[in-house]
C-alpha cells in the first residue's frame, strides 16, 4: 500500500505532469481574459449604457466563465445597429406615407409628386408650360423658371377635404367659409 502511495506521489511530482497542469493552468487563464475581452466586446454592441457594460464585465472577470454565461444569457437580443437601422426604416417608412395621399377622384394612393393618377388618369397638378416640372396649386408663378401659370388660386385643396371630412368636420369647414 506504501509503495502504491509512493509511486502515486512520484508520478505526481514529476516534472512533466507539472509542466502539463502549468499548461492547463495557462490555458484556462487564457480563455478567461479572452471571455472577458469577448464580453466587453459584445457588450459595446448590444447595450447603450456604460454602467451595465462595465457591471457585464466585471462580472465576466470576477465568476469565470459562469459569468460570461450569465451574462450570455441576460443580454438584449439585438444588436444597436439592428435596432437603430429598423428605426431609420420605419422613419423612412413613415416619411412614405406622408408624403402619399388620396386620388379624389378613386382613392387610390398617390404619392404628392404625382401630376396625373395613374389609375383614373385625373390630372391631380397642373405642370408648368414652359419648363414642364410640377406646381402646387396654389402658385401663380413657376417658382423654376419664372414663368406666369394659368391656375386659379382659390381654395387649394378644399373640395378634396371637404370629401373626405367627417359630418361634424364638414360643419366646421361650412362654419369657418361663412
Ligand atoms: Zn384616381
Ligand atoms: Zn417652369
Amino acid at each position: 500500500m506504501d509503495n502504491l502511495f509512493e509511486s502515486i506521489n512520484n508520478i505526481l511530482q514529476s516534472p512533466l505532469l507539472r509542466l502539463a497542469w502549468y499548461l492547463l493552468l495557462f490555458s484556462v487563464a487564457v480563455l478567461w481574459l479572452a471571455l472577458v475581452f469577448w464580453t466587453l466586446k459584445d457588450a459595446r454592441r448590444r447595450i447603450d449604457d456604460a454602467l451595465i457594460i462595465v457591471v457585464a464585465v466585471l462580472t465576466s472577470l470576477v465568476f469565470p466563465f459562469i459569468g460570461t454565461l450569465v451574462y450570455t444569457i441576460l443580454r438584449p437580443a439585438e444588436y444597436l445597429d439592428d435596432i437603430r437601422e429598423r428605426e431609420l426604416e420605419m422613419r423612412a417608412m413613415e416619411q412614405e406615407l406622408m408624403s402619399t395621399q388620396l386620388c379624389p377622384n378613386c382613392r387610390t394612393l398617390v404619392r404628392d409628386d404625382y401630376i396625373v393618377c395613374p389609375r383614373c388618369r385625373k390630372q391631380l397638378r397642373s405642370t408648368c408650360v414652359s419648363c414642364e416640372r410640377p406646381l402646387e396649386r396654389s402658385w401663380r408663378v413657376c417658382p423654376y423658371c419664372g414663368e406666369e401659370t394659368d391656375q386659379q388660386v382659390s381654395r387649394p385643396e378644399a373640395p378634396a377635404l371637404e370629401e373626405t371630412a367627417e359630418p361634424f368636420q364638414r360643419e366646421a369647414l361650412g362654419r369657418s367659409r361663412a
